[in-house]
């Protein structure tokens, strides 16, 4: 059992969720499952990823954060690893992929390190050893959480200037895009 579900069950809601059976996710899933174990059945738990690839599915398809709450906080660090804490305390778990023990995986490993290119390394083979090797290639720690545990809360509403568009007054006085951070152009067809 991996999230409280069977192996067909994980695997078919990654693939519902995130298109196609990602190895990334079936780790990620192992790493949540092993925290949440970590931090205990019944704890109201914030989280925090430090990847936007695969991570942050995998902490929206077996956890209650996602990125919408609030409840999830995602870094773009590029690493393999997450943190889930009681968000309470700000007391809780820090597991990351630890690449010394990835090597005694040369599949995992030559898929985590990016080494062996995609088409020479199917994601079953990938996957097969990411079951085999479970949550050998993790390593974990007790934290204290000291940043991006605060809930962002919504700021006061009002209507730009410029574009009469609701937006948060924080931004000043006229939104974002109008001021000059607008990501789009009227399409010149
Ligand atoms: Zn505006």
């Amino acid at each position: 059992m991996i999230c409280g579900k069977t192996i067909d069950e994980f695997l078919s809601e990654i693939m519902r969720f995130h298109g196609f059976k990602a190895p990334g996710i079936v780790l990620g899933g192992i790493m949540v499952d092993y925290c949440q174990e970590l931090i205990g059945a019944g704890v109201e738990a914030d989280a925090i990823v430090e990847s936007i690839h695969c991570l942050p599915d995998a902490v929206q398809l077996f956890t209650p954060c996602t990125v919408g709450n609030g409840w999830l906080k995602v870094l773009d660090w590029d690493k393999y690893a997450l943190s889930l804490y009681n968000r309470k305390t700000v007391l809780g778990f820090r597991i990351w992929v630890d690449t010394e023990k990835t090597k005694s995986y040369p599949d995992l490993y030559n898929w985590y390190m990016r080494l062996v290119p995609k088409k020479e390394l199917s994601s079953e083979r990938v996957i097969n050893a990411i079951f085999t090797a479970e949550r050998n290639v993790l390593s974990y720690q007790a934290i204290q959480i000291t940043q991006h545990s605060d809930r962002h809360k919504k700021g006061e509403t009002g209507i730009c200037s410029s574009c009469g568009e609701a937006y948060s007054l924080k931004q000043g006085t006229s939104c974002l895009s109008c001021q000059g951070h607008c990501y789009y152009i009227k399409n010149p067809n």
